[in-house]
């Protein structure tokens, strides 16, 4: 299959091809996505084919509007309303119970279904064209740091996409926060760029988080995601770093940033300049970053 990357004018072309229930890559503010119709089971098959992702690795499904989440969801809480409300569209995905006609593999035969509002208006258009959320994980091969420029999607995908919509770089950089609403209390499943913090202070309750010994609630976190062919290392002292390819917070020269925004492309540049090792100087602003973090430890396979 040829991959074309197109123009955002494209992005009603890019809508029929979804319609047709062919995938599409397409950008977020969080990362780009490979989206598909959420109720084509043919083209949610489709994503996993093409991304060799897990089929025990459920998909977020993106909506348009607030009211989506009804075609999705029988009754969700009035928590969902509320958070939804305070952070949509944006960064932060909910997980609640699934209706029946959401299909199977979208949701990897849980009873439960993510859903999320994203804020970038190239999405929320292409979104709306199609008429039907989009579930959509991230638009890299399974394993690999996630895409935060075309160029990152094609460097994975082409050949297996027909195509993927160029929406420059994206403003986030990192997935989005998961929470589930699907218990008694609400339960942070993945940190993202909403904090836990911001969330209690909307919801003006407590957010847990799950147990260490505790099952895996959210089935993606137990893969080795975000990681590039480097060996990733978390170095505690600055005065340890070695370089050449050193990833910091505060860089001093010939060091590179690192950010939300900015570790991904990083982690991918490091493999094309054949990096054996990637260190990363673990300040103690970077330590107080949660999600960040979360992304590291498992790029260096101790999360
Ligand atoms: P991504 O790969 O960034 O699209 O994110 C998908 C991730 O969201 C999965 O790997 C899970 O960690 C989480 N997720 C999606 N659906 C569910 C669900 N039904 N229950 C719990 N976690 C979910
Ligand atoms: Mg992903």
């Amino acid at each position: 299959m040829k991959t074309r990357i197109a123009p955002l004018s494209e992005i009603p072309a890019a809508a029929e091809l979804l319609k047709q229930g062919e995938p599409v890559v397409f950008p977020t503010e969080t990362v780009y996505g490979l989206g598909a119709p959420v109720f084509d089971e043919e083209a949610i098959g489709k994503i996993f084919a093409i991304k060799r992702r897990p089929p025990d690795n459920p998909l977020i499904a993106h909506v348009g509007a607030f009211e989506d989440a009804l075609t999705l969801s029988c009754s969700p809480p009035p928590t969902f309303w509320k958070l939804a409300h305070h952070f949509w569209p944006g960064p932060l995905a909910f997980v609640l119970r699934k209706n029946a006609r959401v299909p199977p593999a979208v949701s990897a035969g849980h009873p439960t279904i993510a859903i999320r509002m994203p804020s970038h208006p190239a999405a929320l258009e292409l979104i709306r064209a199609v008429g039907q959320p989009l579930a959509a994980p991230s638009a890299n091969l399974s394993g690999r740091p996630s895409p935060t420029r075309a160029l990152d999607a094609w460097e994975d995908l082409q050949g297996r996409v027909a195509l993927i919509l160029d929406g420059g770089e994206c403003r986030i950089g990192i997935e989005s926060t998961v929470l589930s609403l699907t218990g008694s209390e609400p339960l942070l499943l993945r940190p993202g760029s909403i904090s836990k913090e911001e969330i209690e202070e909307a919801l003006q309750c407590k957010v847990s988080l799950p147990l260490p010994d505790s099952p895996v609630h959210s089935p993606g976190m137990k893969y080795r995601h975000y990681a590039p062919k480097a060996e990733v290392r978390l170095v505690l002292c600055r005065d340890e770093l070695k370089g050449p390819f050193i990833l910091s917070p505060d860089p001093r020269p010939g060091e590179r940033l690192l950010s939300e925004k900015t570790l991904y492309a990083e982690l991918r540049e490091a493999d094309r300049m054949g990096a054996a090792i990637v260190e990363i100087d673990c300040s103690p602003s970077l330590l107080a970053n949660a999600a960040l973090m979360n992304r590291l430890s498992k790029a260096a396979q101790i999360g």
